[in-house]
């Protein structure tokens, strides 16, 4: 652990907030007193992790599953804190919850995913944040809508918190993925453009839904700038209360951390090369959208092309093509591409498309 000058936990957490990269881990859900207090001591043990995260009250998708030890175990935080010295943080959905938590003293609010898509919910925990000093992560909405995300930190904002950051987890999507919740990193890095003030740290537990690969999301999130990361932990994941399959050892936290490279050194030279590697990564990155769509857009021409072939119409019909022109054209120059960029683009996408339209029209 990092040398501290706080005499007073507010004064500990402050500092907390301004640390880069910022870690917080611990267990999906409080599950026993033990569990709580030996997943603190071993996380302090590692001197890497600055906020304990616990859930207490636990959205789950469906009834049945446990859904959280509810407000008996923010005790167990409190003496985890009292053990360790660790700020602890917990997920809250309604007014009730926020008045709990503080009441225990918990140090860190976090709005949960299935709490950022309701705007009834946000507001309610707004109101209950009303003069309170406390600082609120607010999770993206599972559903790929930045506008929900921004509603929610307007809505905390307004109600007076001035310490707000960002938790990117992820998006749901229907169908088996890698992923458990895809990252769709162009959203989060869109949210942070619109809103460079706030911290963004990333979850790569919720992205990923198992362990195998955290360490790849969470170096990604690294090489993307982001402020820190949140990951679960849990003193024995396969038998976790919740989210088993994604958890880790405290010991595997530290050792991951490790293995991450956090690309930033002190002599100027490497700090060029890291900074360099950053948008290399980012390249590669908007690169890969860049195919991906493409991707799609032929997928969308071959459906014009069976369009086309069951309606007996030819392939190249000149007046669209113009029209799509015209429209790049315009909207290139305005994003600060050169025409001739754009012509000599969309000449080569449309060659593609019309062969696979071809192979459509003549299979
Ligand atoms: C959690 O952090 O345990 C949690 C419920 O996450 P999310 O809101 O991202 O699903
Ligand atoms: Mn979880």
């Amino acid at each position: 652990m990092q040398a501290s000058n706080a005499t007073t936990m507010k004064e500990l957490v402050q500092e907390k907030w301004k640390k880069r990269p910022l870690i917080i881990s611990g267990p999906c859900s409080a599950e026993t007193e033990e569990q709580v207090i030996e997943t603190a001591v071993r996380l302090h043990k590692t001197g890497k992790v600055d906020v304990m995260r616990a859930g207490i009250w636990k959205p789950r998708t469906r009834p049945g599953s446990f859904e959280g030890i509810g407000t008996k175990g923010l005790p167990w935080l409190q003496q985890a804190k009292k053990v360790t010295g660790i700020p602890v943080a917990v997920e809250v959905a309604t007014a009730k919850q926020v008045e709990d938590a503080l009441h225990f003293d918990v140090d860190v609010l976090w709005i949960g995913a299935r709490t950022t898509v309701n705007p009834f919910s946000v507001q309610e925990v707004a109101d209950a944040l009303r003069g309170v000093d406390v600082p609120v992560l607010i999770k993206n909405p599972i559903n790929p809508d930045l506008e929900l995300w921004l509603g929610a930190v307007e809505r905390v904002a307004k109600a007076g918190i001035k310490q707000i950051g960002l938790i990117h987890r992820g998006f749901s999507s229907y169908g088996n993925t890698e992923y458990r919740n895809a990252p769709m990193w162009h959203l989060a890095i869109e949210m942070k453009r619109r809103n460079p003030e706030l911290m963004m740290i990333n979850d790569p537990s919720h992205i990923c839904g198992r362990r195998d690969i955290l360490l790849d999301v969470a170096q990604k999130a690294i090489d993307l700038d982001f402020d820190g990361l949140i990951i679960e932990s849990h003193i024995d994941p396969d038998n976790a209360w919740s989210d088993a399959k994604q958890q880790i050892t405290p010991e595997r936290l530290a050792e991951m951390l490790d293995s991450i490279v956090w690309r930033k050194e002190d002599t100027v030279s490497e700090e060029f090369h890291a900074n360099l590697e950053k948008l290399r990564q980012q390249i590669n990155h908007l690169d890969d959208e860049l195919m991906q769509i493409l991707g799609q857009r032929m997928k969308v021409a071959e459906k014009i092309g069976q369009y086309k072939k069951d309606n007996n119409i030819t392939i190249l019909q000149t007046n669209r093509w113009n029209a799509i022109l015209e429209r790049a054209a315009a909207k290139g120059e305005k994003l600060g591409l050169s025409k001739e960029f754009i012509t000599k683009y969309f000449d080569a996408v449309h060659m593609e498309s019309i062969n696979h339209q071809n192979k459509i029209m003549n299979a």
